[in-house]
């Protein structure tokens, strides 16, 4: 199975801290690399949350500095990179995940669409998510 990973722009600091985290946990890095998503890529790739208060601020944010994109494969991988990362209020997650250890929390709260992190929700927006990366060349 595959799943399509992204370290955000306040966290691309800590990818290789990441990665180990993704070796130890199982998982295999098929292809990487750091991008820069254009506004127009942003807004596609979240199209899902048009409309939303924060989908100006999420677009702004993943279009604002370079990205590191990944497929990642192994057994159940959607479901194994987001237990890494934890819940989507960095917050909310156990101490070892990685929007608890490494997104800044306080921001979060105060309304900042930056958890650090992004994992494919099913195995159709991965495979749409994976798509969009060859697509634009990323992956
Ligand atoms: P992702 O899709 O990035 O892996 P997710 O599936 O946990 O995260 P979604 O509901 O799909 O969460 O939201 C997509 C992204 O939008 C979140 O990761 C976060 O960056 C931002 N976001 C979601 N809800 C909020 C919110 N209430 N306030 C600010 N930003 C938010
Ligand atoms: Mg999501």
């Amino acid at each position: 199975m595959k799943t399509f990973a992204m370290i955000k722009p306040s966290c691309i600091v800590y990818s290789t801290e990441v990665e180990a985290a993704i070796i130890a946990a199982g998982l295999r890095i098929e292809t990487s690399a750091e991008v820069r998503f254009t506004r127009e890529m942003s807004e596609e790739f979240y199209a899902e949350h048009k409309g939303k208060p924060f989908f100006e601020g999420l677009v702004a944010m993943i279009s604002s500095a370079p990205v590191r994109v990944y497929c990642l494969s192994g057994e159940n991988a959607i479901q194994v990179w987001r237990d890494l990362i934890g819940p989507t209020n960095p917050n909310k997650g156990k101490e070892d995940q990685l929007r608890r250890k490494y997104a800044d929390a306080e921001a979060y709260a105060a309304g900042s669409p930056d958890n650090g992190f992004h994992g494919s929700a099913n195995p159709e927006d991965a495979e749409r998510e994976i798509d969009l990366m060859r697509k634009w060349q990323f992956l």
